[in-house]
């Protein structure tokens, strides 16, 4: 999947912004070499694209060095085994280093199994080739099934010395507080649009790039780089506003995936929710005059001849209905329904 290969194109990169986790973290590592981290577990909680898991990856390569202090060596055995997992761009972990098991809501799926997380388990428990950490990543915790959830909590409850785990989540509250309380909670945030641009700017995006896609990223630096990086997903954004911002009646599958049903339709209906809300947000904020902080700068032509068909009361009254939708869409209500359902209270 495109999204995956350009997640992980980040494997071994640096985490942008968040600069006091990457501190802490890189500090927790320095200090494990000299007093061995026993057994931890973390919750990298944030927003989506914000930098989570290549702060994990990053914890992970630096753990595992076999030389460095607070970062990466990039020249011992295990190093160079992260870097040769980047270029693969593998989304598994073990496929690139024996000690680091990653695991994820696996595609078509609603939650993560109880096998799944049975097996991350079993790896974890085996001794490690060189005797160091072993670390489980497991990313978008929200998505442990209830029985994978009591399954990770009776491992967080009995920890096995040199067992780190980590868990991202952007949602927080839908994980149990039993294992809330029993990892170490750390709070990503959203990146400054300068922090974003810079780097962008420094991956090869023109100006007009930069400041386009770390506006329209809203803080989330692996979102901007997709959008940077990925000419389709770039489109399939593009076509999903415009189909809100454009007069006609509202097309309720613009990106054509939500009639495909099943989990794949429902995340596409939240994507398309979630690029509604954006753009209804970007109107109210051209209304109350501020339209120097849209997100969808891009399409700053399409927001302009949008705005006056809309009163910001309505615009309000939609971001709620959006919200509402999304709440129905999690809980198993068809996406197509609900989506038809908004087109009609327009
Ligand atoms: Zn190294």
């Amino acid at each position: 999947m495109d999204l995956e290969k350009r997640k992980n194109e980040t494997r071994g990169g640096v985490l942008i912004g968040n600069s006091h986790i990457g501190l802490f973290l890189a500090k927790k590592a320095a200090g494990a070499k000299s007093a061995p981290l026993l057994s931890e577990s973390f919750i990298f909680s944030g927003p989506e694209d914000v930098g989570k898991v290549t702060a994990a990856l990053r914890f992970a390569e630096t753990l595992l060095c076999e030389t460095g202090g607070g970062e990466p060596c990039g020249s011992c055995h295990s190093c160079k085994k992260f870097s040769r997992g980047a270029e693969k761009g593998s989304s598994e972990g073990a496929d690139f280093h024996s000690d680091l098991h990653f695991i994820g809501r696996q595609e078509g799926k609603k939650n993560i199994s109880i096998e799944q997380i049975r097996e991350l388990i079993r790896k974890l428990s085996l001794s490690s080739f060189l005797n160091s950490y072993k670390i489980g990543i497991i990313k978008e915790a929200e998505n442990l099934s209830e029985e994978a959830a009591n399954a990770l909590l009776k491992t967080l409850e009995e920890p096995r010395p040199g067992v780190i785990i980590i868990l991202t989540v952007s949602d927080p509250d839908r994980l149990p507080k039993t294992i809330l309380s029993r990892a170490q909670i750390l709070q990503f945030r959203p990146v400054k649009a300068d922090i974003i641009y810079d780097y962008l700017a420094g991956r090869g995006a023109s100006r007009s790039e930069a400041k386009n896609f770390s506006r329209l990223s809203g803080g989330r630096p692996a979102l901007a780089f997709k959008f940077f990086e990925d000419k389709e997903y770039l489109e399939k954004y593009l076509r999903a506003a415009r189909a809100f911002l454009e007069p006609e009646p509202l097309e309720t599958d613009p990106i054509g995936s939500i009639g495909k049903g099943g989990q794949e339709g429902a995340d596409a209906a939240l994507e398309v929710i979630e690029i509604w809300r954006k753009a209804a947000r970007d109107l109210v904020l051209i209304h109350l005059g501020n339209g120097d902080l849209v997100q969808n700068e891009i399409l700053d032509k399409e927001l302009e001849r949008a705005k006056d068909g809309w009163t910001p009361a309505r615009l309000l009254g939609l971001m709620e209905d959006l919200d509402k939708a999304s709440l129905y869409i999690k809980g198993n209500v068809q996406p197509r329904l609900v989506l038809e359902r908004i087109a009609l209270n327009l």
